[in-house]
């Protein structure tokens, strides 16, 4: 069976002296492995539109376990983003999570999406050599976003424990096992949390409620991306 698929390359693994396997991400069935034969000969065609972080066209053809990859067309190399250093290594570093976070064959339409539209904001970004500190915000939301997406619900208005409203100017926590925000009442008899100010919770409300491509638009405090770095991995760990 041949079967096309609209695919980003998360990573690819050599696996003899010509051959690798490629996962990618796909449209249509979701995270998958695929083989490269005679990719690691001198002047393969394929070879270029396959490399890791490439949006691309791929052909499979399968009969039985994984298929290899007759063809493949680039629709976005995301040029930009591999020639800045300080772009790249926040991208691998968003899709070893997004690898880790994604299981086999689970297809995802809006996970997709969001995928492409973190790139395409992280090209632009690159693109307009702007302040390092806004990959880091353009690729947190995007965690954010993707975490709650793949089902885990993040409550940021109210307290996650008591439904209590949380209020500016108070002292607030972050609890990745109640799922979400604390408020200093709760936050006194749980025992793992992070603190963070109204600053860094509001910014997780932005990141959940609007578009990705406006992320870059926001100017963060070093103090209050610390604070989302340490919300991030709190979450993280625990997911
Ligand atoms: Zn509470």
């Amino acid at each position: 069976m041949d079967y096309k698929y609209t695919s980003l390359i998360i990573s690819k693994r050599d696996i003899s002296e010509v051959d690798r396997i490629y996962n990618c991400y796909t449209l249509e069935d979701g995270k998958i492995q695929a083989v490269g034969r005679g990719v690691r000969r001198p002047n393969a065609k394929l070879a270029g539109n396959l490399e890791p972080l490439t949006h691309c066209e791929i052909y499979v053809s399968k009969r039985k376990g994984l298929g290899n990859i007759t063809g493949a067309i680039a629709v976005n190399n995301f040029l930009s983003i591999k020639n800045d250093f300080s772009a790249i290594s926040r991208v691998f570093w968003a899709l070893s999570h997004f690898d880790k976070l994604i299981s086999q064959q689970e297809k995802d339409a809006y996970v997709f999406e969001l995928l492409i539209a973190y790139l395409e904001a992280m090209e632009k970004l690159s693109g307009e050599k702007k302040a390092e500190y806004k990959f880091d915000i353009v690729t947190l939301g995007f965690l954010f976003r993707l975490t709650e997406n793949l089902g885990y619900k993040i409550r940021v208005e109210n307290c996650a424990n008591c439904g209590r409203k949380i209020t500016a100017g108070n002292e607030n926590f972050f609890s990745a096992e109640r799922g979400g925000a604390l408020c200093a009442i709760c936050a006194k008899t749980e025992r793992k949390k992070v603190k963070n100010s109204d600053t860094s919770i509001k910014l997780v409300k932005i990141f959940l409620k609007n578009k990705i491509s406006s992320f870059s638009k926001l100017e963060v405090a070093e103090k209050d991306l610390r604070e989302l770095k340490l919300i991030w991995n709190e979450l993280i760990n625990w997911v």
